[in-house]
């Protein structure tokens, strides 16, 4: 598999175009991707598809250690990242540790960076786990994916190789309140002969329905700014990014664009 992975399990700080100095976990494995979706454009690259088979996850009390000890060297070189963000090679919340590693980050946190954030970027697919969507109320920042407006666009971007359906992610993004960010990525193209495009005005209707209905506190907009595993995608202009952010004006429901 081609594409980007981090090999350490606390990473950075990078300077991110969306969250400032960001100090990053990965709970995944360094040699290989892990996650629920296959989608198109994954700067990772593409989910093997025997990836259940070989997947070795660390003991959470492993990724505790080497969290805890990075956080203590990372304070004496007096670092304030502005986010402790999960990320990295996959899904996090498909680690069995999560809720756990979850209680640990922010006591950590409180303890040795407490202006920091801390920010989940997670794929929507496992809101449903009672002790997932738990731990992910006791963080700052909840940013969940939706990159389509209809069920077989969804299908074609994300690939999911978890039955959940788009309607059953709305029903759970609908569930946080308004205690989440939305991020939806734009592209469009061709995979395997197939049409991809998530800017068709009947796609952007469906996705402002869909956003309307979950009442973020922000909508990020963005296109994907790596290579992707999918080689027949166009990014989508900062200045059509605009034009569909647009489409909320006049929801109450804020807006941002990232190139
Ligand atoms: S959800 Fe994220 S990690 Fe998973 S395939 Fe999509 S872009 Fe890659």
């Amino acid at each position: 598999m081609s594409g980007f992975l981090f090999n350490e399990i606390v990473f950075g700080p990078v300077k991110s175009r969306r969250f400032g100095v960001s100090l990053g976990i990965n709970l995944l494995p360094e040699t290989m991707k892990y996650c629920s979706f296959n989608c198109i454009y994954c700067e990772c690259g593409l989910t093997g598809e025997d990836q259940e088979k070989h997947v070795k996850l660390l003991p959470a009390s492993e990724l505790e250690h080497a969290i805890r000890q990075r956080f203590e060297a990372l304070k004496l070189q007096g670092l304030k990242p502005d986010n402790i963000t999960f990320a990295g090679n996959g899904e996090p919340t498909m680690h069995p540790g999560f809720p756990a590693i979850i209680d640990l980050t922010v006591e950590l946190r409180n303890r040795y960076f407490p202006e920091s954030q801390i920010t989940v970027l997670s794929n929507s697919t496992r809101l449903h786990i009672p002790a997932v969507k738990e731990a992910l109320m006791k963080i700052d920042n909840n940013v969940l994916k939706l990159d389509a407006g209809s069920e077989l666009m969804y299908r074609r971007i994300n690939r999911p190789s978890t039955p959940v359906t788009l309607a059953e992610i709305v029903e759970q993004l609908a569930g946080f309140k308004g205690n989440l960010i939305v991020q939806s990525l734009f592209l469009k193209g061709s995979v395997n002969g197939e049409p991809v495009d998530n800017t068709t005005p009947e796609e952007i209707r469906l996705w402002k329905e869909h956003i309307v209905k979950i009442k973020p506190s922000l909508v990020m907009l963005y296109s994907f700014s790596r290579e992707t595993p999918e080689k027949e995608l166009q990014r989508i202009s900062k200045e059509t990014l605009q034009q569909i952010a647009g489409n909320l004006e006049g929801s109450g429901i804020p807006c941002e664009v990232f190139d």
